[in-house]
């Protein structure tokens, strides 16, 4: 049972992609790269762009 585990507010189209961008830039060096000052850098390797963009679409949606 994996489907109950969002409330369903969150249940939108774009939440799905959301996810995935998140998970991925918590793990991802590049995506979660900060200066010293602890400031996200705003870098993203081609899989962190891919998904950013796949979210961008599903908010369009
Ligand atoms: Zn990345």
């Amino acid at each position: 049972m994996t489907d109950n585990v969002y409330p369903s507010f969150f249940d939108a189209p774009w939440v799905d992609a959301f996810v995935h961008l998140a998970d991925h830039c918590i793990t991802c060096a590049t995506c979660s790269a900060m200066d010293e000052e602890g400031t996200n850098l705003g870098l993203l390797c081609a899989e962190g762009e891919r998904l950013n963009e796949e979210f961008r679409q599903a908010r369009r949606a």
